[in-house]
């Protein structure tokens, strides 16, 4: 059986990445996005296990000693990481599957697996990001600060990236996603 594509979607928190996947996601066949886990606080509107699978510190450290991640982060004061058990099974039975994660985890899965296709979401200016992050309501405002400064590190770093995909409308960068990642489930990586 033919293997599935990993899709690694990326760029700064705030910018809109799991808007447009929720968005883009159902148009297409035989893809999934996979879970990371985190221990971050979980949100009022969070499940364990839909959004994230919510860890203690201690469980996500045993969890790295047992090599169970593809890469980990620490981003803020918290570990996020993506799960060989998400990724691997979903590729082998055919699957395509969409990592939803920050820039420093994209490079590293990029040395890993080097067959993954990146793909960044940029915001249309810095402001912009700003004004969304703030909008969005999720972070105290000490957290937001930490979130841009590290927005500020990853903007440098998108042209190390595939495709670059500005989300300046919700509804057309939809639509260019679905059609670069159309065109690399197609014919390959260009
Ligand atoms: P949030 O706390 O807003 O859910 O996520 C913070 C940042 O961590 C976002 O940019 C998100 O994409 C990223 N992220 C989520 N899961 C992972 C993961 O497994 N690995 C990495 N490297 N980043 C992740």
């Amino acid at each position: 059986m033919r293997k599935g594509k990993l899709l690694v979607i990326s760029g700064p928190s705030g910018v809109g990445k799991g808007t447009l996947i929720s968005k883009v996601l159902p148009r297409l066949e035989k893809t999934c996005l996979a879970r990371s886990a985190t221990t971050r606080p979980r949100r009022q509107h969070e499940k364990d296990g839909r959004e994230y699978f919510f860890l203690s510190r201690e469980e996500f450290e045993e969890r790295v000693r047992r090599g169970d991640f593809i890469e980990h982060v620490r981003y803020g004061s918290n570990l996020y990481g993506t799960l060989r058990s998400e990724v691997e099974r979903n590729l082998e039975s055919g699957r395509n599957v969409i990592l939803e994660i920050e820039v420093e985890g994209a490079m590293a899965v990029r040395r890993q697996m080097p067959e993954a296709v990146l793909f960044f979401i940029a915001p249309p200016s810095f402001d912009e990001l700003r004004k969304r992050l703030i909008g969005r309501d999720t972070e105290i405002s000490a957290e937001i600060e930490t979130r841009l400064a590290r927005a500020g590190e990853e903007l440098a770093l998108q042209e190390k990236f595939d495709y670059i995909v500005i989300n300046d409308d919700i509804d057309r960068a939809a639509d260019e996603l679905e059609q670069k990642i159309r065109a690399c489930l197609e014919g390959g990586k260009t």
